[in-house]
């Protein structure tokens, strides 16, 4: 058992819990990246990126992921291989144990452990992912130019999505499970005045179905009279919610009801003063890589403000 002590532990190694460490490791807090058991977070799981500021070409996603631990390696970070499984934020500094045994103490903590999209777990879901299944509009809508696209959900993510769908497809069907939608009446509105889109009303699906070169429908199952049927679509969206990865800070930091962490607005402090959330853990609307990144910076310039004025302090008294 090692015990690796820094200024500032980070935990998770996404693009928020790495731009925090370029920034943390630049201001000489010699940071610490507990990496998880994602190495890279979401990003490792897409393909193709055209969203990331600065690329003009499609990059993708390991890749990005690849170099931006690569800059925050170069730049003076050290690169942990491990997964906490326990917290002790009570007192500065503060201490995470990890799978290994390690410990680790940081005199402040990033918590940048991200979200994960919630899945359907139905038959050939995860076999078509990148294949014609998504859990991201944003990330893949493009690559959907001209085609027919279903968006399976009925809370706010899917009616967005769907919504946000209309700029690539002209022919988009939301899917819900049930008579009536649990989004905001201000999305659903839009929804229903859109001419491209259609619903599907009491519909859950039974699997995806492949064909040659990737998904070519949805078999559905009407939830009141039980009759089969199939949606034929070239991409489907589940949208059905995302899970923050917050397990290890129940009772430790507030939540929402979501289990999104709490942060002071406009900044990622949370109540713990010394603690900061960043990127999707505390981020349930916009959920970009580039926000994530935004607030992973923000995290390491408050971290480092916090040290400076705790440091002062000790210094007079
Ligand atoms: P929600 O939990 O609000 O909605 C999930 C939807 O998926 C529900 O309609 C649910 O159906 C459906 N669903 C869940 N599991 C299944 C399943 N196994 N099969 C079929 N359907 C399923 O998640 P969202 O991601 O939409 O939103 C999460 C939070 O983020 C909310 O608080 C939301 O308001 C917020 N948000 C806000 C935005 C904004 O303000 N612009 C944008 C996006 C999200 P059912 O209704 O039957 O339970």
């Amino acid at each position: 058992m090692t015990t690796h002590t820094t200024r500032m532990l980070i935990i998770g190694s996404g693009p928020a819990g790495l731009s925090a460490a370029i920034y943390g490791a630049r201001a000489g807090m010699q940071p610490i990246v507990v990496q998880g058991l994602q190495p890279g977070g979401q990003l490792t799981i897409t393909t193709d990126v055209e969203n990331y500021p600065g690329f003009r070409d499609v990059i993708q996603g390991p890749w990005l992921m690849q170099e931006m631990q690569a800059q925050a390696e170069h730049v003076g970070t050290r690169m942990l291989w491990d997964t906490i499984t326990e917290v002790d934020l009570t007192s500065s500094p503060f201490r995470a144990i990890g799978d290994s045994g390690d410990v680790y103490e940081g005199d402040t903590l990033v918590i940048a452990t991200g979200a994960q999209a919630k899945w359907l777990g139905a038959p050939s879901e995860q076999e078509l992912s990148g294949k014609g299944v998504s859990a991201c509009a944003t990330c893949d809508g493009f690559f959907y130019r001209g085609k027919k696209v279903v968006v399976i959900g009925g809370g706010n993510t899917a009616v967005e999505e769907a919504l946000y769908l209309t700029n690539h497809s002209p022919d988009v069907t939301l899917i819900h499970r049930r008579d009536s939608l649990r989004a905001e009446k201000i999305l659903q509105d839009r929804l229903f005045a859109h001419p491209n889109i259609k619903v599907l009303w009491n519909k859950a699906v039974d699997h995806f179905v492949g064909g040659e070169s990737g998904l070519i429908g949805v078999a559905l199952k009407d939830t009141v009279t039980g009759e089969a049927s199939v949606e034929p679509t070239d991409g489907a969206f589940v949208a059905i919610g995302h899970a923050p990865s917050t397990e290890l800070f129940k009772g430790k930091l507030e939540m929402d009801d979501g289990g999104y962490l709490i942060v002071e607005p406009g900044t990622p402090k949370t109540a713990i003063p010394g603690v900061f959330a960043c990127g999707d853990v505390m981020d349930h609307i916009y959920r970009q890589a580039v926000t994530a990144a935004g607030t992973g910076c923000m995290a390491a310039l408050d971290a480092e403000r916090f040290l400076a004025e705790r440091d002062f302090a000790a210094s007079k008294a």
